[in-house]
C-alpha cells in the first residue's frame, strides 16, 4: 500500500523538471534501488567503501551535471536522490565529481584536463579535496597553515589536513596551501603517492561510516608547478567553486529528510502497539506531516537557489542561507523520525539510524550551520559576528 501513497516530495517539486530529466533521475532511482539500497547499511555498519561500485557509478554518467547540459535543479534532485539511499555514497560522489572534477572543468590548464578530466569523469582515477587542517576548520580561509614554497619549477609543500573525504584511497588531491611568498591561497592538483605523503584513516566515526576520511601529513612534498591550478590566486578565486558545493550540501538535506520519511512512514503504517497501526495515532501523524513540512519547505528553498542559479544570480548569503536552513529543517526531521521507530530507532537494521547519525556531518560539514548562519546574519545587518 505504502508505494501509492505520495513522498514527503508533498507539492511535486520533482515536476519541474524536463521530461528526460524526469526520464534520468527515474532511472538513478532504479540504480540506486539495485545497486546501493540494498547493501548501504552493510557498508555503513562495517565501516567500508565498495570500491566495486564505481564502474556502476560511472555508468550513470552523471558526472557535474550543468556541464554536460542538465539544470541546477537536475543535478541538486540527483545528490537528494542519491542521499534518499545511502548519504555516504552521495558524499563520495560530490566530494569527486563536484569538486575535484569540477575544479578540472572551472580552474584546469589544457594539459591538466588532457591528462585527467576524462579519467576522472568516468571514475577510473579519483579525487578529493583538501582544505579543513587539524587546527583550522571554520577559520581555514584566514587561517591556513600548509605552506607551498617555489623552488625552481617545483613547490615544496608542508602541512597537514584532517577530515578529507577520500582521502585514504584517492588518486589525487585538489590541495589548498599558502604561497610563502604572496600570503594568497594557492591550489594543486596533489599526485597522493608522492614521496612525503602520508595518509591515515580517522576511525570511529558515527556519521558517513562507508566515507573514508583521512588526516594528511605533508612533508617536503615536492609537487610540480605543471600541477598547479595558474587561475588560483587567492581563496576569493575559489568562491563559485564552494558556493555550488555548498547548495549540494542542501540538497543532502533534503535527500536526508526524504529518506527519513519513507522510512518512518512504513514503519508507522506497518508496526501496531494498542490493537492498531502506530500510523493511526494522531500525535504520530502529527509527526509524519510535520516531517513532510520540513521537506517540503527544504524543497521549496532549494527549488529557488537554483532558479538563481539558472539566472547566475546566486551569492554567497543565498548558498550559506540554503545550507543552514535546510540542514536545521532536517535535524528536526530526523530526530522525529528516530522517534516514530521507538527503540528500533537506534538499530541500523531499520535504517533510521544511519539516516540520523549521518545528518550531524550534513549539518557541519562545508561550513557548519553556525558558520552559515553568520554568513546570512552580515548579509542581512550588514555586521559581521564572525570575530
Ligand atoms: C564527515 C566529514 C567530512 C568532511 N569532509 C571534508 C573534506 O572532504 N575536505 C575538507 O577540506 N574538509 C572536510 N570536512 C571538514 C568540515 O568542513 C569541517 O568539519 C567544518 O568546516 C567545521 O570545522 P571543524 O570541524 O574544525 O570545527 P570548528 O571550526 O572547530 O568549529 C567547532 C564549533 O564552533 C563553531 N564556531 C566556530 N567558529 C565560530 C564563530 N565564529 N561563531 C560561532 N560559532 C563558531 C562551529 O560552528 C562549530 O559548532 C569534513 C567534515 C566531516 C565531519
Amino acid at each position: 500500500m505504502e508505494s501509492q501513497l505520495p513522498t514527503a516530495d508533498f507539492l511535486g517539486f520533482e515536476s519541474l523538471l524536463t521530461t528526460h530529466e524526469r526520464e534520468k533521475l527515474q532511472d538513478v532511482r532504479d540504480f540506486l534501488a539495485k545497486e546501493v539500497s540494498p547493501h548501504a547499511v552493510d557498508w555503513w555498519n562495517r565501516a567500508e567503501f565498495p570500491h566495486e561500485l564505481l564502474p556502476k557509478l560511472a555508468g550513470l554518467q552523471l558526472s557535474t551535471p550543468v556541464q554536460q547540459g542538465y539544470s541546477h535543479l537536475f543535478s541538486g534532485m540527483v545528490i537528494a536522490e542519491l542521499t534518499r539511499a545511502d548519504t555516504s555514497i552521495a558524499t563520495f560522489f560530490m566530494v569527486h565529481h563536484d569538486l575535484f572534477v569540477e575544479a578540472l572543468h572551472t580552474f584546469g590548464s589544457e594539459d591538466q584536463k588532457a591528462r585527467l578530466l576524462q579519467d576522472a569523469m568516468d571514475l577510473r582515477i579519483t579525487g578529493a579535496f583538501a582544505l579543513t587542517e587539524p587546527l583550522h576548520g571554520s577559520d581555514v580561509a584566514g587561517g591556513m597553515a600548509t605552506t607551498a614554497t617555489r623552488d625552481g619549477d617545483t613547490w615544496v609543500v608542508n602541512g597537514a589536513k584532517r577530515w578529507i573525504g577520500n582521502g585514504t584511497f584517492c588518486d589525487y588531491m585538489l590541495l589548498w596551501a599558502r604561497d610563502t611568498d604572496t600570503g594568497g591561497v594557492r591550489g594543486f592538483i596533489l599526485d597522493a603517492t608522492l614521496p612525503g605523503v602520508s595518509r591515515t584513516a580517522i576511525g570511529n566515526k558515527t556519521a558517513l561510516r562507508t566515507v573514508q576520511n583521512a588526516d594528511i601529513v605533508l612533508q617536503d612534498v615536492r609537487v610540480a608547478e605543471a600541477d598547479r591550478f595558474a587561475g588560483i590566486e587567492s581563496f576569493d578565486d575559489t568562491r563559485q567553486l564552494l558556493l555550488g558545493s555548498r547548495i549540494l550540501v542542501g540538497w543532502q538535506a533534503v535527500g536526508q529528510q526524504l529518506a527519513a520519511f519513507d522510512v518512518a512512514r512504513q514503519y508507522a503504517v506497518e508496526r501496531h502497539q494498542f490493537g492498531r497501526p502506530i500510523a493511526g495515532f494522531q500525535l504520530v501523524q502529527d509527526q509524519l506531516v510535520t516531517m513532510m513540512g520540513n521537506t517540503t519547505a527544504s524543497l521549496a528553498v532549494m527549488a529557488r537557489v537554483a532558479q538563481l542559479q539558472e539566472q547566475g544570480v546566486s551569492d554567497m548569503p543565498q548558498a550559506a542561507f540554503a545550507k543552514s536552513y535546510t540542514t536545521a529543517r532536517m535535524r528536526e526531521t530526523v530526530a522525529l523520525g528516530r522517534g516514530i521507530l521507538g527503540g528500533n530507532g537506534i538499530v541500523t537494521d531499520y535504517g533510521m539510524a544511519k539516516i540520523f547519525a549521518d545528518a550531524e556531518a550534513v549539518y557541519t560539514y562545508e561550513g557548519s550551520y553556525e558558520i552559515n548562519s553568520l554568513i546570512v546574519g552580515r548579509a542581512l545587518t550588514g555586521i559581521s559576528a564572525f570575530a
